[in-house]
């Protein structure tokens, strides 16, 4: 079955929920109009169901393979990407400067959430070369912008993120890998890094990595990291690849999923006189440099369990179209249904829809505050860049949390059959369950909500979030609109116990009472997750004329989202504040030399 994008849907999330229409007609962005958004929807959603929907097979059959330390990617791959690149993809949201586009962040995403449904592996690899190109173009020096931002933006060189070391994984203040001043400007590194995506491959001729080494007078932690530009193949003068570097592929890892993707143990500086490597940014400041790429990473890997959880609903909802099981209430005797007709199953699918759409919403929200930090008027530039510091951890951990969720339902709902291979409805969940764990774990998101975003602004940040949610909820108790049903009063009721929990979680840190704020800290977010993403869901419906088919559309799934999903957050709010003492009592049973005295 042929993947069809959902790109009304997308569109309108764009531009109705996530703030493009007005912001395009204040002029934020240019000359932007919803034509040139329209027709670039349009054919990344060809491009995604088209070229990249069949890779994605291939990608997880034959994978990507390494033999005499060339890595080769599965077949059709390489002349994909040339296309793809080709037709200009990988430098939309790049800065003009750079022959980039220079579009929004927010379509960008729109437009990363259909190469994910098209294939999640090939997708990964444009995903860490956009975070090099924002990583240079903030830190590196002219010189090192100059050569090598025109040939990463136009895609013809990519580009990996080289953190994890085998000691050194959510905490980098580990790494051992070291670089020495080489007396001339640039820098020796030796190490091993482990995990690196794309880290060796064969669709383009260079391969740019950016690597954390500590230097030999570094101070302990995490400040004493610095960057490292390191090239597969030293450019000569003119541009061109030409020396190799001492940076070889020692192994590619066989794992659950994402089989097209490379992920690649590294050796640095093996002969013995190092990998030539040039500084970006300052001495001991890389991990700053290396965030301002992170950032946008983790708000990109929630975009690939929103794509990958879009793909698994629309192939479970076009097999639950074809599938005749069972008798469905009101069919005629006699009748074999289609199992879409069974209320299980319908609720299975609306779950699917409602919690991609309302992780959609969340994202597409958090790009639309990183464009405003740099492209608002300058009076608010200060306060969207802490709305997108905020959103990143929940659109990263939600969108992830959700993307296997929806994956296994996706498998429920094609019963046995999704079990099997054949039907690729199992891949999406083997796919879809590293993107809880790559680019910060979710438990170190929901850390990161709770102990730095919320403190944001002196918690103005979440406060002015909270505020907004609740007139929308206001709105849409006041609309009387029969098609939102109770949805007003369960999104209040929502934002209530959000407004609650956040003020729990930031008097127990006032009080130093941490281990309380961190044991509450996943279902925290998760309950974040869902009362914002189902606000947003009626944002959108209050936002739509009622009589169009995406006002309809999102009225449903509005109320859907409400009337079936939010209450969860009941729950999960009890656990955030009740919950701490109940682990605190169990964690000795998680020792087996009899316990220890937890704090
Ligand atoms: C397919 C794949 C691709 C990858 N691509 C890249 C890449 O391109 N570049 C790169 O540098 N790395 C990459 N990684 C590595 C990835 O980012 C790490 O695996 C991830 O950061 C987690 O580190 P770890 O595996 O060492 O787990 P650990 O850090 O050992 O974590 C284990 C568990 O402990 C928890 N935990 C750890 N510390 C804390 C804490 N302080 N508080 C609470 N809980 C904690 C974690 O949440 C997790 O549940 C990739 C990994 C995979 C599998």
């Amino acid at each position: 079955m042929a993947f069809q994008a959902p790109i009304a849907e997308i569109a309108f999330t764009l531009k109705a929920i996530a703030g493009l229409q007005p912001a395009m007609e204040a002029g934020l962005f240019g000359d932007l109009g919803a034509e040139t958004v329209d027709a670039i929807l349009a054919e990344a959603g060809r491009f995604a169901s088209e070229d990249l929907a069949p890779l994605n097979r291939v990608g997880d059959k034959i994978g990507a393979k390494l033999a005499d330390g060339k890595v080769t990617t599965a077949p059709g791959w390489r002349d994909v990407y040339r296309r793809w690149a080709d037709a200009g993809w990988n430098g939309l949201a790049a800065p003009e400067a750079w022959g980039g586009q220079g579009l929004p962040t927010l379509l960008n995403t729109a437009v990363n959430e259909l190469w994910n449904s098209g294939a999640a592996s090939f997708a990964a690899g444009p995903m860490l070369t956009a975070g090099a190109i924002e990583a240079l173009d903030a830190h590196a020096s002219r010189e090192l912008k100059e050569k090598y931002l025109p040939k990463l933006v136009s895609g013809e060189w990519m580009a990996t993120m080289n953190l994890t070391e085998p000691q050194a994984g959510s905490d980098l203040a580990a790494i051992r890998s070291r670089a020495e001043r080489a007396g001339d400007g640039t820098y020796r590194i030796f190490g091993q890094k482990i995990f690196i995506t794309y880290g060796e491959h064969d669709l383009t001729d260079n391969i740019i990595h950016m690597v954390l080494a500590k230097l030999p007078d570094a101070p302990p932690g995490t400040g004493g990291i610095s960057l490292f530009l390191v090239p597969k193949f030293i450019p000569k003068a003119d541009g061109s690849a030409g020396e190799r570097n001492d940076v070889v592929c020692a192994g590619i890892e066989h794992k659950l999923g994402l089989h097209g993707s490379p992920t690649c143990t590294m050796i640095f500086g093996d002969k013995g006189s190092g990998a030539v490597g040039w500084l970006v940014g300052e001495e001991h400041r890389g991990l700053a440099a290396m965030f301002t790429m992170m950032n946008l990473a983790r708000l990109t890997v929630g975009i690939q369990g929103i794509g990958v959880a879009a793909r698994a609903f629309d192939q479970a909802l076009a097999y639950a179209h074809e599938r005749r099981q069972g008798r469905a209430p009101g069919a005629a005797k006699g009748e074999m249904s289609p199992i879409v007709r069974h209320p299980d199953v319908q609720r299975d699918l609306l779950r699917m829809k409602a919690l991609t759409a309302a992780a959609r919403a969340i994202a597409y929200s958090c790009a639309f505050a990183i464009d405003l930090s740099h492209r608002g008027p300058a009076a608010e530039r200060a306060r969207w860049a802490d709305r997108a510091s905020l959103l990143t951890p929940i659109a990263k951990a939600f969108s992830t949390d959700i993307g296997i969720e929806v994956a296994s339902l996706g498998i429920q709902v094609h019963g046995g059959t999704g079990y099997i291979e054949e039907t690729g409805a199992a891949q999406y969940l083997r796919d879809a369950r590293i993107f809880a764990i790559y680019e910060g774990t979710n438990g170190i998101q929901a850390i990161d909500l709770v102990t730095r975003k919320l403190r944001l602004a002196d918690g103005a940040a979440v406060q002015s979030l909270i505020d907004e949610l609740s007139a929308i909820a206001t709105e849409a108790a006041q609309s009387n609109r029969v098609d939102l049903g109770a949805t007003g009063a369960h999104l209040t009721a929502a934002i209530a116990r959000l407004g609650e929990t956040t003020e729990w979680l930031t008097t127990a840190l006032a009080q130093d009472r941490l281990t309380e704020a961190l044991a509450g800290a996943t279902p925290y977010l998760r309950l974040f997750g869902l009362t914002a993403g189902g606000t947003l869901l009626a944002k959108g419906a209050l936002r739509a004329a009622a009589d169009g088919a995406e006002g309809q559309d999102f009225a449903a799934m509005a109320r859907f989202f409400a009337e079936t999903v939010i209450d969860e957050s009941a729950a999960l709010a009890a656990t955030v504040t009740g919950g701490s003492e109940a682990l605190r009592l169990a964690v000795p049973t998680l020792y087996r030399d009899g316990g220890v005295a937890v704090g």
